[in-house]
């Protein structure tokens, strides 16, 4: 009988993975489709194309979680070895199975060319296991339940492994039952330090055990992380729902920080703008970031005009110049144009990082402001375009922060 599957290990395995040739996607993939379902990802492992370091980790993967995944290994050649590894830390024989070799030479003959000898253990199947057809490879997967662990072995060309994935696996893993039941919700935050989140949020929010509160500093926010799982009622009485659990957490986090909350969960900044523009229509200038600023907002129906001047990494146009410039511009912009909105930004570099002059026209006020990001070169240009953004949303605010 087939149980519901709460722990899953991830075997990512391939000599280019722990030499740093090639760096791990599969693994991160899969985990995130993983941890979305509510399966708890034990671990994500690189493995070298090694028979007993492969075997090895199968077995304690075994040990440790009812799902386990790997990646790469499937190919022809003989450093392939995840199908030895597998049967050797199940003590199982490979056999050729014969519809799986039918399938592999008739790929060959349509090719007009002979099958490689060593091309025929992609045919291989351990007692049990049923294989995973390949549209795009000549690797097909494993899908084999053993003594109540599920072992799925994928290939590792993403755009082998992902079809395979997302097509073949994890339908049958949610039809079989999988994980607990998860609410999950991420709120984007700009114009404030991961530190101050933290502190607003207090202790108690941010080392409670479910729901589970978490911040990450990424270059264009900082995010909060609600992880919430179901909590079972006292004396078996009712209990409280995952998403119950996520709301509550969600309006104790908007309570405090409700205003620096510019999206949720994947909506990008030109969603964010939007929002706030109605219908309203922007203008852009940028000088010093490459154009990034228009590239970042390409694409909304809002943004009707971006002007990209002059080169990068300028250190002259630094403080009032650049904010003259920027102010110049943003007055120029709206009559040029006929948009409601203007938004311009002249990046300069200052020492390793990027000082950025924004100006914002909204409604006929202008608003100018300074703010210095992190990294120079193409990080900081980046992060100079999304800073315009920001000071453009918060100009857009109802009630204006401050
Ligand atoms: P395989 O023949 O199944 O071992 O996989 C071969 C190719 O897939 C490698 O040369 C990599 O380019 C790619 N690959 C394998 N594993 C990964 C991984 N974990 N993440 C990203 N790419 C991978
Ligand atoms: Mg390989």
């Amino acid at each position: 009988m087939a149980t519901t599957l709460h722990r899953a290990v991830i075997l990512a395995v391939g000599s280019e993975l722990t030499t740093g040739e090639t760096r791990d996607t599969n693994g991160g993939d899969l985990a995130a489709d993983l941890s979305r379902l509510g399966v708890h990802v034990v671990r994500v492992e690189l493995l070298p194309d090694e028979l007993d370091a492969a075997a090895t980790a199968i077995r304690r993967a075994i040990d440790d979680a009812d799902l386990v995944v790997s990646t790469g290994g499937l190919g022809p050649t003989p450093d392939d070895l995840t199908r030895e590894a597998v049967a050797a830390a199940l003590r199982l024989s490979p056999v050729v199975d014969p519809d799986l070799e039918r399938q592999l030479v008739h790929l060959f003959e349509r090719r007009g060319v002979r099958m490689p000898e060593t091309n025929r253990k992609q045919a291989w199947l351990v007692p049990g296991a049923e294989a995973l057809p390949n549209p795009h490879g000549t690797a097909p997967g494993w899908w084999l339940d053993h003594d109540g662990t599920l072992l799925v072995t994928l290939p590792g060309p993403p755009r082998e492994l992902l079809p395979m994935w997302r097509e073949r696996v994890l339908p049958r893993l949610r039809a079989r039952g999988l994980g607990a039941e998860v609410a999950v919700r991420t709120l984007r935050l700009t114009g404030i330090g991961e530190s101050y989140v933290a502190e607003a949020l207090g202790e108690a929010m941010l080392r409670a055990g479910n729901p589970v509160v978490a911040t990450y500093a990424r270059p264009d926010a900082v995010d909060v992380r609600i992880t919430a799982r179901p909590e079972p009622g006292e004396d078996g009485g009712p209990g409280r729902s995952a998403a119950e659990l996520e709301a509550e957490a969600e309006r104790r986090v908007l309570a405090v920080l409700g205003r620096y909350v510019f999206a949720r969960d994947d909506e990008t900044w030109p969603e964010a703008l939007g929002r706030r523009l109605g219908s309203r229509r922007v203008a852009t200038w940028e000088r010093g970031t490459g154009g990034l600023l228009a590239a970042t907002l390409a694409g909304a129906p809002w943004f009707l005009h971006g002007e990209v001047v002059g080169g990068t990494d300028r250190a002259d146009a630094a403080g009032e110049t650049g904010r003259a410039n920027a102010r110049a511009a943003v007055e120029a912009l709206p009559a040029v144009t006929g948009t409601d909105v203007g938004l311009a930004v002249e990046a300069s570099l200052r020492g390793g990082d990027t000082l950025v002059e924004i100006a914002v026209r909204v409604d006929g006020t202008i608003h100018t402001e300074q703010r210095t990001v992190f990294l120079a070169g193409e990080q900081g240009r980046r992060r100079a375009a999304l800073a315009a953004c920001a000071v453009l949303w918060e100009a857009l605010a109802p009630d204006p922060v401050s």
